[in-house]
């Protein structure tokens, strides 16, 4: 657990008010999503700073998680917070080491705005992996904060939640799909530039 102030209560309503996120969140097209993530070797000042920014980024979209390359940082390691009162979260080098159940939920992604699709996925995940501490962890997840974890492992080995769509719902995603990322190629060069040099 990151153990700063939570910054969930200062989301901008407006694009004027509160923080601004440290990070523009990547989306679907941007080579940086396929690509499997490295390991953590070092627990630096430089790593928990980068946590942090994920943090105040997953917020300000906001989501209930954010992996690395998300924000374009090829290094395995998530934040989350489930809205359950305990704050964010995150895992370096995580693994799900055992995983049982199915269970089916209306899955969305930040990196893949305004979509959502019921993908079936196991229920129950153990994950390890370290804390900025370098402490190991373990955790028992079932349901939401179950699929949290699945769906951000999955960004961590460069899989978007397109790719586990069922075959009559994979073909109305690719021209969803399609369509989103014309918009995102029509958006004014500008402003995309500004936000990224936040
Ligand atoms: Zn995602």
């Amino acid at each position: 657990m990151l153990g700063f102030v939570r910054l969930g209560s200062r989301h901008r309503v407006d694009g004027s008010l509160g923080p601004v996120a440290p990070y523009e969140i990547r989306v679907i097209g941007d080579p940086v999503l396929r690509q499997r993530a490295v390991d953590v070797t070092d627990i630096d000042a430089k790593l928990v700073r980068l946590a942090g920014d994920m943090v105040a980024t997953m917020y300000d979209a906001p989501g209930l998680g954010l992996a690395a390359p998300q924000v374009g940082v090829q290094r395995r390691l998530f934040v989350w917070d489930l809205n359950d009162d305990t704050g964010a979260h995150v895992i370096v080098n995580p693994e799900i080491v055992e995983s049982d159940g199915e269970w089916a939920y209306e899955e969305g992604c930040l990196s893949v705005p305004g979509l959502t699709w019921e993908i079936v996925r196991p229920n129950r995940v153990h994950v390890v992996g370290r804390d900025l501490d370098g402490n190991e962890v373990s955790i028992e997840a079932a349901e939401l904060a179950g699929r949290v974890f699945q769906h951000e492992l999955d960004h961590l080995d460069g899989v978007l939640l397109v790719e586990r769509l069922d075959e009559d719902q994979a073909r109305d995603a690719r021209r969803q799909v399609r369509d989103l990322m014309l918009g995102f190629a029509a958006e004014e060069p500008a402003s995309r530039r500004r936000l990224s040099l936040r």
